[in-house]
């Protein structure tokens, strides 16, 4: 029977609900992203705290020690995580989430099989975050660099992968079929295994992409969860759950499809075309590599008139995003124009590189998405590459090549590239970049920070 506290409960989620779509909205944008986080955070507070409220709730003192144990963790993690490594942890939160789903639907199919339609919500619930947690360890895994981050390709996997999944979902079924709880283990444990084999064959140039679409099936499955809680004395809560599974679910979705499009590919290639396993054969590479010294590119971009600054992973890695802006400012000093070329999948994350510069006071409206600058390259006296290099190989325009179709920025159309980089080291992907041997390519290596920094020392003295 629904009482007066069950209607205030039912308030504040509305509110709650409001808050978190105002997070989401604020997180389209930049200058408001990090005000979008702050709501959000607050509306999931505010959706945990009345939950204990709710006159049906028991057993406070395991919940405390879950809250305990996950918020105190969340937060240690988060502040030690480096910016690098985060897209694993977001990896690994995500797998939490779906982690999270496939246990409340373990509970929800173990206390209340006999109703058929809630159990059903359940094992799609059990299904769908199984998958999740166990992708998302692989995906965390590889980012990480404890295993291979190439694609592990096994024998027949198109079949075996399609036959665990058929028999897992199947004892789903039989379990609802016998109202038996045994048959939920070799359901779980199949479902378990088919997430794990389903992340293998993805190389880890594509984890953003999985990670997205990871992200998108812990909120479908939470969703259902919620669905499957509404009959229940926690029936309120299920409200909340499928408004917050419905979000994540349509966000993540529409990020992994955005991201799947910015590398020419679909959602399905990424997932089951093992792009990645098979090395380029006959593609030498011709030229040679050409070091220069910071005090010639110093005057070389000194004396031009546009120069496009293109960051990759090796920026984030050297923390040299100060010195980055540093070295803008100055060349503006001396007129000339400079404008940064944003790669959507520059760095480890989406969004790494605004970030990056966004801390470092750099104006948005100096950075330009592949879209609206590769048309720029050709008529630029100089395009700066710092620590990016699969994002800038133009491999991607080889029939044959394993990143043919990527869409690149075109920095070889420069009339001069410079490449900073430490040494010979290849890109995420693993690809050998021809646009380093090109004619009108020179290399400045050394650490981001410190070839920044000498640059930006030799500038003052011109
Ligand atoms: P890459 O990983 O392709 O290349 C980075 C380059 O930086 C390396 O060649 C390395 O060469 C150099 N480097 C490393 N450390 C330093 C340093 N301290 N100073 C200077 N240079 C350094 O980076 P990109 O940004 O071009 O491409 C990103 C790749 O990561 C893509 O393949 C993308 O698909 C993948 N990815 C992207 C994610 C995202 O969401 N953005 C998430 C996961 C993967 P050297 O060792 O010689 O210095």
């Amino acid at each position: 029977m629904t009482t007066w506290i069950q209607d205030v409960i039912d308030a504040v989620y509305v509110i709650a609900v409001l808050v978190f779509i105002l997070g989401l909205r604020a997180m389209s944008s930049p200058t408001t992203a990090r005000r979008g986080i702050v709501y959000a955070g607050c509306a999931m507070l505010i959706a945990v705290v009345v939950t204990f409220f709710s006159p049906s709730l028991s057993n406070f003192l395991l919940i405390f020690i879950g809250v305990a144990i996950g918020g105190l963790g969340g937060w240690y993690w988060a502040r030690v995580v480096k910016m690098t490594a985060m897209p694993q942890m977001v990896a690994m939160f995500n797998g939490m989430g779906g982690g999270s789903a496939a246990a409340i639907a373990a509970v929800e199919l173990l206390s209340n099989l006999s109703n058929y339609a809630t159990s059903g919500l359940s094992v799609a619930g059990g299904i769908i975050g199984s998958i999740s947690i166990a992708g998302s360890i692989i995906a965390f895994l590889k980012l990480q660099g404890w295993m291979t981050s190439k694609p592990v390709v096994l024998p027949a996997r198109q079949i075996v992968n399609t036959a665990v999944l058929i028999v897992g979902v199947a004892f789903g079924g039989y379990a609802l079929i016998v109202l038996n709880t045994l048959w939920l283990l070799p359901f779980y444990i199949l479902l378990l295994l088919y997430g794990i084999l389903l992340t293998l064959p993805i190389g880890g140039a594509d984890m953003p992409v999985v990670i997205s679409l990871f992200n998108a099936l812990t909120g479908i499955a939470v969703g259902l969860d919620g669905f499957a809680l509404v009959n229940g004395p926690l029936g309120d809560a299920g409200y909340a759950m499928v408004i917050a599974g419905v979000l994540v679910g349509s966000a993540g979705s529409l990020l992994t499809f955005l991201m799947a499009k910015a590398m020419n590919r679909s959602v399905s290639n990424v997932f089951f075309s093992a792009f990645g396993a098979t090395e380029e054969t006959g593609a030498a590479i011709k030229g040679q590599l050409k070091p220069i010294d910071a005090a010639d590119v110093a005057a070389m971009m000194a004396y031009a008139n546009q120069v496009i600054i293109v960051p990759g992973y090796g920026m984030a890695v050297a923390q040299a995003q100060q010195k980055v802006k540093e070295l803008a400012d100055l060349l503006e000093t001396k007129g000339v124009t400079v404008k940064f070329a944003i790669h959507p999948v520059a760095g480890r994350m989406p969004g790494h590189m605004n970030v990056l510069l966004a801390e470092a006071g750099i104006s948005y409206d100096k950075l330009f998405d592949r879209d609206e600058i590769n048309a720029e390259f050709p008529a630029t006296d100089l395009a700066f590459v710092i620590g990016a290099n699969d994002v800038v190989n133009p491999a991607a325009h080889r029939q044959g090549s394993p990143l043919y179709g990527m869409p690149i920025l075109d920095v070889e159309q420069a009339k001069n590239v410079i490449v900073n980089k430490r040494g010979q080291g290849k890109g995420f992907a693993g690809i050998e970049n021809d646009l380093f041997y090109r004619d009108n390519c020179h290399m400045l290596y050394g650490d981001a920070q410190a070839a920044v920094g000498q640059l930006v020392s030799e500038l003052k003295k011109l």
